[in-house]
């Protein structure tokens, strides 16, 4: 039967305001052959830590709700951190995450404060949360942090969240500790360090140490990245106790599956084992790094993380190129502002990396 009136739905009239002209994030990947656009690792995984795994998902009973706070993933993630169960609090990806820190500590008259080029989810999350955004733009050439335009941001009133990536996605550098310690002394701000991809900088680049003094430091980790696990959504938060407990009473119950946490147990226990994984891909970046840097017309700048940035004469169709004649994915930059002419490219294996060079070098003469 036909309702009241048949004319389209006008969602955009009815939806709360701060969301109209949001859109399903649908890449729409093309399948290739080589994917090297997310930042994934593709690397394979040892065969003790697959085991241990699937080992781990076998036995989970699915009938049963989840530990809605991942109370073993949290332990297991408080030891290997040197922290306690209630600093840590366990999230569907660390996109849940972030959503969860705006909603908590955004709104009206309480601004974030970005350093842009950086992780694009910060300004749309901040948006659905009617969340003001000041942004703190990087150096245009080496992509460093301008830290005193930072710290008077940071001092501003309504300031209520800096967050800051280290290694920043898509620049590639790492945040000096300084600017840190500045927003800690100097501002009132809670700080959020997005270490997403902190594991291929060496543990010694992490400051999730300084959370235990410092509670207004958060720090943001993810097994999305180094662990190979972007499949799985398992991100977790290294905060004050009381920050955790906040974000634990907004959230999603049930957000943590019971798969999800038995396997990011399996693979958190056996971390170690991950270690020649990681170590191969640093190995692998600084490879790529050297070939990228001999093909002429390609810039590149160096990075902590398992990505690089580089900018080349007609990117997008680069970009397209590699995709339809290669069968290569990587993510086109060039439409964001600061990145004209970028593409970021993820660390793949040897054979990929050595794929991407050999048809980067040939699309780079004929582009030039
Ligand atoms: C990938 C990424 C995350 C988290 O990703 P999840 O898959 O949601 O855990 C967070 N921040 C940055 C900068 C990222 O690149």
């Amino acid at each position: 039967m036909a309702g009241r009136d048949a004319s389209p739905l006008d969602v955009t009239g009815r939806v709360r305001p701060a969301l109209a002209g949001f859109e399903p994030y649908d890449p729409a990947f093309t399948p290739c052959r080589i994917n090297l656009s997310a930042n994934e690792n593709t690397h394979p995984l040892p065969a003790s830590v697959t085991e241990a795994m699937r080992a781990a998902a076998v036995s989970c009973a699915l009938n049963r709700y989840p530990d809605p706070m991942a109370n073993g993933l949290r332990d297991l993630l408080a030891v290997w951190h040197g922290v306690k169960r209630g600093n840590v609090m366990v999230g569907n990806g660390g996109d849940e995450l972030l959503f969860n820190l705006l909603f908590t500590f955004g709104g009206p008259g309480h601004a974030l404060i970005t350093c842009p080029p950086d992780f694009s989810e910060y300004a749309n999350f901040a948006k659905m949360c009617e969340t003001p955004v000041v942004t703190v733009w990087r150096d245009p050439v080496t992509f460093e942090i301008d830290v005193d335009a930072l710290v008077a941001a940071a001092k501003a009133d309504d300031a209520a969240l800096v967050i800051l990536t280290s290694p920043n996605n898509p620049t590639g550098n790492l945040v000096d500790p300084s600017i840190i310690r500045r927003l800690l002394d100097e501002t009132d701000a809670l700080v959020l360090l997005d270490e997403a991809y902190i594991e291929f900088s060496g543990e010694d680049a992490s400051l999730v140490g300084w959370v235990a003094d410092n509670p207004r430091l958060m720090v943001l980790r993810t097994l999305s990245k180094a662990f190979g696990l972007a499949g799985l959504r398992v991100g977790y938060l290294v905060a004050d106790p009381d920050v955790v407990n906040m974000v634990g009473a907004i959230r999603q119950i049930y957000s943590e599956d019971v798969l999800a946490q038995s396997v990011a147990c399996a693979a958190v226990s056996r971390r170690r084992e991950l270690a020649p994984v990681v170590a191969d891909i640093v190995a692998e970046r600084a490879r790529l790094e050297a070939g990228l840097a001999g093909i002429k017309g390609v810039e590149t700048w160096p990075s902590a993380a398992n990505f690089l940035l580089v900018r080349m004469p007609g990117a997008s169709r680069v970009r397209a190129r590699l995709r339809d004649e290669f069968s290569i994915l990587v993510r086109d930059f060039s439409y964001a502002p600061g990145l004209e002419n970028c593409l970021r490219i993820t660390v793949g294996t040897r054979p990929e990396n050595d794929a991407l060079l050999d048809a980067l070098a040939i699309l780079a003469r004929e582009e030039a």
